[in-house]
């Protein structure tokens, strides 16, 4: 039996969270959950939104499935997800971008089937910004050797364990020679250790028309925190969008998956929203858990609805709940 944390989070976030639930637990891995609330809603009771207890549970179950938290924007506490990744040093953010037979996209012929690597713990997002004088603002990108080290041994290690034959890492080389030039040296020097695995390099800009133009030829690709920001949305774009885009946020110590979107607020409470990204990021999980035959039923039964198309949530063009739909799934993967 393994001890999971469950975060619902707010918004669709509960919904969305317990119907990925339900789905791993109809896979029959036996697990015991945690659920621990974060967020607004213990702003009043804890004085804060990231309470010790939800930081406590993850440490010792090393493993949560998180929902969406809503960010107050301006004024109010700073990203509870944000923190997360920082107390926990969940250093690699995982984004796959699978095409799924069904959905709606502009490359409905073309079968995309990539992973984007994102360092999530430094670069632009290190948060080190200030005014110079009145009339300009200096943000600090720090790249470090450890980090990039670590970020693109996890992508190499990730590329092995799953058969995954190329990965590519993404920078801006060219024009930052001391800070994306470290990164790509700590690239090229961590590959030497991964001969099996074909390896290259490419300048972000470049890589962005590449996604766009043929998809197809990508595999894994690692990059530092602010290109992969923007890489991921672009590959979720290509796939369908955001409500089937799975993440992990992976440490040494503890991993949290979750899925790329937000809490969407508009469609929370109404048995709407498409909770396909938390069911393939709890997906993600089981394959983390080394439960891979549960891992590729949930995501068959996930392929099998969508492809069907009759039992598909608003955003596939259908008119399903939320939790009939993953009803749907938990029929498929017998
Ligand atoms: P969002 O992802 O919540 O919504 C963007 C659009 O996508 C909306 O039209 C929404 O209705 C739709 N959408 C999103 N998920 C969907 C789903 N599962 N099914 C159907 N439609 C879906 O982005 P936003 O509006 O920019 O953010 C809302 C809040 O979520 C903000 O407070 C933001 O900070 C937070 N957020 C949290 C996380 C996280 O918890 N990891 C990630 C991103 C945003």
């Amino acid at each position: 039996m393994y001890n999971v944390t469950l975060i619902p989070g707010d918004g669709i976030g509960p919904e969305v969270a317990y119907a990925a639930r339900d789905v791993v637990d109809a896979t029959g891995v036996s697990i015991k959950w945690d659920v621990v609330e974060a967020g607004e809603a213990v702003m009043k009771d804890y004085g804060t939104p990231l309470p010790d207890y939800v930081l406590d549970s993850i440490r010792h179950n090393k493993v949560a499935l998180k929902g969406p938290i809503t960010t107050p924007v301006g004024t109010g506490f700073r990203s509870v997800n944000v923190a997360l990744r920082k107390e926990l040093d969940l250093y690699a953010n995982l984004r796959p971008c699978i095409s799924f037979k069904g959905v709606k996209t502009h490359y409905e012929d073309v079968p995309i089937d990539l992973v984007i690597v994102r360092e999530n713990t430094e670069d632009l997002y290190a948060g080190i910004e200030h005014m110079v004088g009145k009339h300009a603002a200096e943000s600090i990108k720090i790249i470090t050797r450890e980090a990039s080290e670590r970020i693109v041994r996890f992508a190499f290690e990730y590329a092995v364990r799953e058969g995954r034959k190329k990965v590519t890492a993404v920078h801006k080389a060219n024009i930052m020679k001391l800070t994306d030039g470290l990164f790509l040296e700590c690239a090229q020097k961590v590959a030497q250790d991964y001969p099996q695995i074909e390896f290259d390099n490419m300048i972000v800009d470049a890589m962005s028309m590449k996604l766009v133009q043929s998809p197809e030829n990508y595999d894994v690709l690692v990059m530092p925190n602010l290109y992969g920001d923007i890489l991921s949305d672009l590959c979720a774009g290509l796939v369908g969008g955001l409500g089937i885009a799975p993440g992990a946020n992976i440490g040494d110590d503890a991993a949290v998956f979750e899925p790329i979107h937000g809490s969407a607020p508009k469609r929370a409470g109404l048995n709407m929203a498409n909770p396909t990204a938390t069911i393939l990021s709890a997906a993600l999980m089981l394959r983390h858990l080394g439960e891979d035959e549960a891992a590729d039923r949930v995501v068959k039964g996930v392929a099998e609805v969508i492809a069907e198309g009759k039992e598909v949530t608003y955003d596939l063009g259908g008119n399903t709940g939320t939790k009939e739909y993953a009803q749907a799934v938990i029929r498929h993967m017998k």
